[in-house]
């Protein structure tokens, strides 16, 4: 569908409008309809479910279908789900483990918190994920695990990963939170791992409110998941005796236990999740077809036929300045809101530069809690990271369409179109 509005004034000099029609529920999420309502209402209407784990057991169950994992255990939010996946794998003192630094924090503290010792590698160009290589240059003799995220839906370079995990005997973590229902080379992300742990808050691909998941195929790890924060499940849920001798209190010090109100809507999300990803990719391709040629901008997206993209996470292009004559992309950004279509700057995640990874002193150890955890004196020197630094300011967030309609999609490439083909009157 072709929108000729090139050649028009920009609507930032004045010029017309190139999205006009007021669509609000193109990029609303989540869907709720009756069906959700009604879930949430049998929960406050049936005695004593608003703190039971009955319906909760029954999401984690629909969600061992949907990943193919055999265990998983509900958590009141992504990060506490990735706290127990940590100490389930077994990270304690000392330990040191490769993580992103081009993640939300959540992937990376609990090891901190564990005692263990981050050790910050790069990410590939094009997937925006952990760099097999240099993960492979970082691994010594005490590393323990490998900690990726599927950054906004694209699927880490797996294979290479875990055969650097295999050699050198590490675990391998998967952060699902923004790649629910992606698949790397025929397997759903987060059935792939030793272990893997998702948010399911409202923002994420599948939206249940505040909640998370942990999944894994390994009984163990199941089980000292459930040692961490599941309390109420040790009696039926230990099995390993040495792990039911433990029982009882929550080795996380932690209570763990999802919400029902979540678990119910979750449910209903995710029984309706596979039609809706779909229509999310459909539409978030066709975008991204319509700007595929449009300097400056390159899409971040897999084209692998057996892999892919999920529901999304807020679809990114990068953004090249240089492309557009040197446009900053503040200037960008102000020219495609002035034609009425949705662009949004992202954050940095620059972790490795954070004070609590460089400076932090958490236990009052009179240095910082990295150090400490690796048993060394002096100043934690954060490592370059070329790639994940350069970032900056170039990752751009594009419209994450919920439904595939094609004239309104259009005209929201048309608006970038005419931005970038008039680059240089900004
Ligand atoms: C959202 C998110 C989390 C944390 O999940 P919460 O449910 O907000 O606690 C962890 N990792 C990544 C990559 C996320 O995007």
């Amino acid at each position: 569908m072709g929108v000729a509005v090139e050649t028009e004034e920009l609507a930032l000099l004045g010029g017309p409008k190139t999205v006009v029609d007021d669509d609000p529920d193109l990029l609303a999420w989540p869907i709720v309809t009756d069906e959700d309502r009604q879930a949430l209402l049998a929960v406050l209407d049936q005695p004593g479910s608003c703190s039971d784990w009955d319906i909760t057991l029954e999401l984690e169950r629909e969600w061992g279908e949907f990943l193919g994992t055999r265990y998983n255990l509900g958590y009141p939010n992504g990060t506490m789900a990735l706290q127990a996946a940590w100490f389930a794998v077994g990270i304690g003192r000392g330990d040191e483990v490769v993580c992103p630094a081009m993640t939300y924090w959540a992937t990376v503290t609990p090891a901190l918190m564990l005692g263990a010792v981050p050790v910050f590698a790069d990410i590939e160009p094009d997937t925006l994920c952990l760099d097999p290589n240099d993960v492979e240059r970082r691994v010594t003799d005490r590393t323990k695990a490998i900690a990726v995220t599927h950054v906004w839906g694209h699927p880490a370079s797996l294979d290479p990963l875990l055969d650097i995990a295999r050699r050198h005997d590490l675990k391998v973590i998967e952060d699902c939170s923004h790649a629910q229902g992606s698949a790397y080379r025929g397997r759903k992300c987060g059935s792939i791992g030793d272990v893997s742990a998702c948010s399911m808050m409202a923002r994420k691909s599948l939206a249940a409110g505040e909640a998370g998941m942990l999944s894994t195929n390994q009984r163990e790890v199941y089980e000292r998941a459930v040692l961490y924060s599941h309390y109420e499940r040790h009696a039926s849920d230990l099995t390993i005796p040495e792990l039911q001798a433990q029982g009882g209190l929550p080795f996380g010090g932690v209570k763990g236990r999802m919400a029902q109100f979540c678990a119910a809507v979750g449910r209903v999300q995710l029984k309706h999740f596979p039609a809706r990803s779909a229509e999310i990719r459909a539409a978030v391709d066709r975008f991204f077809d319509l700007i595929a040629d449009v300097p400056g901008l390159r899409p971040h997206r897999i084209a692998e036929p057996d892999s892919s993209m999920g529901g999304w996470f807020y679809p990114h292009a990068l953004y090249d300045p240089e492309a557009l004559g040197g446009l900053p992309v503040g200037r960008f950004i102000q020219a495609v809101r002035a034609e009425g279509a949705w662009i949004s700057p992202t954050a940095s995640f620059c972790l490795h530069q954070a004070p609590l990874f460089t400076t932090g002193d958490i236990f009052h150890d009179g240095r910082p809690t990295a150090l400490a955890n690796a048993g060394r004196d002096g100043a934690v020197e954060p490592p370059a990271l070329p790639v994940t630094e350069a970032l900056a300011g170039r990752a751009l967030r594009v419209p994450w369409f919920k439904h595939d309609r094609p004239e309104a999609i259009a005209r929201h490439a048309a608006a970038y179109r005419k931005v970038a083909a008039q680059a240089h009157r900004l």
